[in-house]
């Protein structure tokens, strides 16, 4: 694009507009302010998830929420910035516990999700693990038409044996990927799953959290 003078490279970005998937504005596919959130440290999340610890930097709320639904949406410009966040958040996260894991697991998506080539979670697993010099396992489905979600006891009861790991040896001391994490059902359930075949879930990472779980 050298030949291009810069009026025309002006020209051409108003013909192709960028606008930030948090906030809208026009310039750029992730604005700092709504980047900013992404590279908070890391703080330990409030969940169902019982002993496991959970990692979250941002709070899963307006731009913060907009951007991330984006990136699952299958926003292309966007993935390498969220997948530079995650790469940041393994760093401080691992700074912060200290705690040496040999395998990264993502955490488990439908399977309409991974047909349509938008399993994001998995890619942001391969980045934490990048990160950490660790190999990632995809090795978590849902089982049938399992309900991992939903709030309270049903949801928990319904969320029982929804995920399973496949059978693989893997090394004993894992850490799991999400994106957001609302009440941790998921994640319990993962490394459930997960010592089922043997294997030790560490901690979780995730880009978001919902609101006011903040533990410390
Ligand atoms: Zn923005």
């Amino acid at each position: 694009m050298a030949w291009l003078s810069e009026g025309a490279l002006e020209a051409l970005d108003l013909v192709t507009p960028v606008f930030c998937a948090g906030c809208g504005r026009l310039g750029s596919c992730l604005c700092p302010r709504c980047e900013a959130p992404l590279y908070e440290p890391p703080r330990l999340i409030e969940t169902t998830a019982g002993e496991l610890p959970v990692w979250a930097a941002a709070s899963y709320e307006d731009e913060t929420r907009r951007l991330i639904l984006s990136w699952k949406r299958g926003r292309v410009d966007l993935a390498e910035r969220i997948l530079a966040a995650y790469r940041e958040l393994a760093d401080r996260w691992h700074a912060f516990d200290g705690d040496p894991v040999q395998v990264v697991v993502p955490a488990p998506s439908r399977w309409k999700r991974r047909a349509s080539g938008l399993f994001v979670v998995g890619k942001a697993a391969s980045a934490v693990g990048q990160s950490l010099g660790v190999d990632c396992a995809d090795v978590l489905r849902e089982r049938g038409h399992g309900h991992s979600g939903g709030r309270g006891a049903l949801g928990r009861s319904r969320a029982a044996g929804a995920i399973r790991a496949r059978t693989v040896a893997l090394p004993r001391r894992a850490l799991l990927v999400d994106d957001v994490v609302t009440t941790g059902v998921t994640l319990e359930h993962s490394a459930v799953a997960l010592s089922e075949i043997g294997v030790e879930v560490r901690a979780a990472v995730v880009l978001a959290a919902t609101p006011r779980r903040t533990k410390v």
